[in-house]
């Protein structure tokens, strides 16, 4: 068996990822294939967690922009978050990985509640648990769910899956000069503003002594290769 870099895992994506070359919502051939990295990953006997986000449907930010009390818009982009949850839950069991689905605002007739300890029995199962509706309160981010259910959890790692291979001065998609990073400290990140995960969930990931690992989910077997210590990455670490 592969020896893993770490064994039990919280991946981040943003909803953004779920939306491959549409302009807003989920596409199923991208919903299906990150499913099947995920299975890659759980194949390896990694224990895996998810965190969504809900962007590719609604933010708070764009509804608070348009005249809507933040909170109210915040609770939406929250929502957002659950339908992309059970899309993915949908397709990892379509591919035969077994999921559960807790969500941060109760909502018995479609998910679990978030509980703790039952999350955790589920990981040491082997099911995949997808954390919806983020931290359940507005004015907070999926990144900050993220780093809060990985150190719930007691994760040894949080991946963040991206567009690109891992962290850049500047969006390389746009500054063909932008650097690229091997290894920064959580520090070095909230000290240079870099655009990875938002401060407050890096400064979490910080108290918790979590790395981020940050890296591509487009590539193909991309985050089975990076599991198992190859492949690039950007490392975030004390
Ligand atoms: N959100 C929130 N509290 C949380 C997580 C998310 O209010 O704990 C809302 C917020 O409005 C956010 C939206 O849900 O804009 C979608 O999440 P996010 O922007 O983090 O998604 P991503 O950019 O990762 O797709």
């Amino acid at each position: 068996m592969t020896e893993l870099l770490y064994r039990r895992v919280l991946l981040k994506i943003s909803g953004e990822a779920l939306m491959g070359g549409r302009e807003f919502g989920l596409d199923a051939d991208t919903v299906n294939r990150v499913a099947g990295e995920i299975k890659g990953a759980v194949a390896l006997g990694a224990e895996l967690c998810l965190v969504i986000g809900g962007g590719n449907i609604f933010r708070g930010v764009a509804g608070a922009a348009q005249g809507m009390q933040r909170a109210s818009a915040d609770y939406m982009g929250m929502l957002a978050t659950v339908i992309n949850a059970l899309a993915m839950q949908n397709a990892l069991e379509q591919q035969g990985v077994q999921t559960r689905v807790q969500s941060a605002i109760p909502m018995s007739t479609v998910c679990e509640p978030y509980i703790r300890r039952r999350a955790q029995r589920h990981l040491e199962k082997g099911r995949v648990v997808i954390f919806a509706a983020g931290t359940g309160n507005p004015f907070f981010t999926t990144d900050t769910a993220a780093a809060l259910r990985a150190s719930e959890m007691g994760c040894e790692a949080l991946m963040k899956g991206t567009k690109v291979d891992g962290v850049y001065s500047a969006d390389p998609m746009k500054d063909r000069l932008a650097e690229r990073f091997q290894r920064l400290t959580h520090l070095e990140v909230l000290s240079r503003d870099l655009k990875v995960m938002d401060a407050a969930a890096v400064s979490l990931a910080r108290e918790s002594g979590i790395p981020i690992l940050v890296f591509s989910i487009s590539k193909p077997g991309g985050f089975a290769e990076v599991l198992a210590g190859k492949g690039k990455f950007t490392i975030i670490s004390d």
